[in-house]
């Protein structure tokens, strides 16, 4: 039998009354009396195959055939009236009728938990832990599907924009944002660093390219045990030049969000239905000074904020008060205070004690960082020194502004936060193929 004429599942409608060859995984074996029924996928869909006992060789074959074992299969197309199309997207108006079955792959071993039932019922360490497998189940398959579709759609958008991809080193000589939550590496000898953000190469890629953005890995070393954080992910972020104002990156954010959402709403109908979820409505994203955000937090929901910023629990309710409020999944909070922020962030020209910076939250928890930067070096090397760091150590970095750097804003977002949020899952973690947490490092 020959690979490439293997028909895709999908393509068996255009073959009634043919024989073909398909190749897949069995999702379900189902044993009927004598009969012998099969699901079998492949990367297209599912369909259902008939093993009769008069089929002789093809009978005695699938003896040995188990759930998620590999085969190829040569059979009949034959339609199927009245078959109705089943979750998980059976192909309900044809069935193949097995001539020949061969196993590619597989033992006859016993699955550790039940993959052909509609939801996989796992915790989530064992979820993880038998992370290669658990993956073939149509609803973890759905997740990726649509994280694709997020990642092609921030790109299309952002070179659509006037964006240049650029990819930026992750091994890194000194930590960006200080703090105590980077990995250290031993890199011939000396210390390297495993990046904590792309900050300063974007900063200087739009002191050449004007707009850059870069999808890439974050690692921050932060014994987190929560449901929101894992120590390495994939960042979405853009850099802007030539800006009067924060409040066009935060356009520029609102705009890359609306295409990322009616992309998946337009590709992933199937995926979004298996979550029972749906993109949600979009209303231009409301904005808030953080310090009003405090306000309404006490006034409506008798909540105390220490000092001047806002905790997890906050920004749930704010979530709560956006939906109510301005029928909006998103809001952006404004003019973080100047000590909560990163020392390139630009402060507020009449009030310095806050910035024009920004963080955007998505059904109450942010996923997204930004707001302008300084560019002017003398203001850049003075708020490097207020904060008790030694200008020279940024010497290279300071270069981009020594040289002249443009007025410029940008914004990290952070990718398997939107998934988390969009599909409603109980973690971060089952956002990420192989997830890396304080106690995991594998698979
Ligand atoms: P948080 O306050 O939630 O810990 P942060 O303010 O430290 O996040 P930023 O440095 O602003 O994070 O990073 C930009 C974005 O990257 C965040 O808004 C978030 O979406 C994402 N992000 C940050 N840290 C993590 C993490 N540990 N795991 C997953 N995503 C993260
Ligand atoms: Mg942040």
């Amino acid at each position: 039998m020959n690979m490439k004429e293997r028909v895709l599942v999908a393509d068996i409608p255009n073959h009634i009354g043919e024989t073909i060859t398909i190749a897949g995984w069995v999702s379900v074996r189902r044993d009927h009396g004598k009969l012998v029924f099969l699901d079998i996928r492949d990367r297209s869909g599912s369909v259902q195959a008939i093993v009769l006992p008069s089929s002789g060789e093809a009978y005695e074959a699938v003896k040995d055939i188990r759930n998620e074992n590999v085969v190829r299969i040569g059979g009949l197309v034959k339609e199927r009236p009245g078959g109705a199309e089943k979750a998980g997207s059976v192909l309900g108006g044809v069935e193949i009728e097995v001539l020949s079955i061969g196993k590619l792959s597989g033992e006859e071993a016993a699955l550790p938990f039940d993959l052909s039932s509609p939801v996989l019922d796992l915790n989530i360490d064992t979820l993880l832990d038998h992370r290669t497998l658990a993956l073939r189940h149509p609803k973890q398959r759905a997740i990726f599907k649509i994280y694709a579709t997020v990642l092609a759609a921030y790109g299309d958008h952002m070179r659509e924009a006037g964006f240049l991809e650029i990819k930026t080193p992750k091994l890194v000589a000194s930590a960006t944002e200080g703090g105590a939550n980077v990995f250290t590496v031993d890199y011939f000898g000396r210390k390297a660093y495993l990046a904590q953000s792309p900050q300063f190469y974007k900063q200087a890629g739009i002191s050449v390219f004007e707009r850059v953005f870069e999808v890439g890995p974050v690692f921050r070393a932060e014994p987190h045990f929560t449901t929101r954080h894992v120590n390495e992910y994939i960042g979405l972020d853009a850099e802007l030049a030539f800006i009067e104002s924060f409040t066009e990156v935060m356009d520029e954010l609102e705009a890359a969000m609306n295409h990322i959402f009616s992309t998946v709403e337009q590709k992933c109908q199937a995926e979004l239905a298996l979550h029972e979820t749906a993109v949600p409505t979009l209303v231009p994203f409301p904005r808030l000074r953080l310090s009003e955000a405090l306000i309404i937090l006490k006034e409506k929901y008798g909540k105390e904020v220490e000092g001047s910023d806002i905790d997890a629990e906050g920004e749930r309710m704010i979530g709560e008060y956006a939906k109510e409020t301005f029928g909006s999944d998103f809001i952006f909070l404004t003019h973080y205070p100047t000590d909560l922020r990163p020392f390139y962030t630009m402060p507020n020209a009449d009030d310095p004690s806050v910035t024009e910076s920004f963080d955007l939250l998505y059904r109450g928890l942010e996923i997204a960082s930004g707001g302008q930067r300084i560019h002017d070096f003398h203001q850049l090397v003075e708020s490097i020194r207020k904060r008790g760091m030694n200008a020279d150590d940024f010497a290279s970095y300071l270069d981009v502004f020594r040289y002249g750097c443009p007025p410029h804003g940008g914004w990290g977002l952070g990718s398997e936060r939107i998934i988390q949020k969009l599909l409603g899952l109980g973690t971060i973690k089952e956002a990420l193929l192989y997830p890396r947490d304080v106690k995991r490092l594998s698979p």
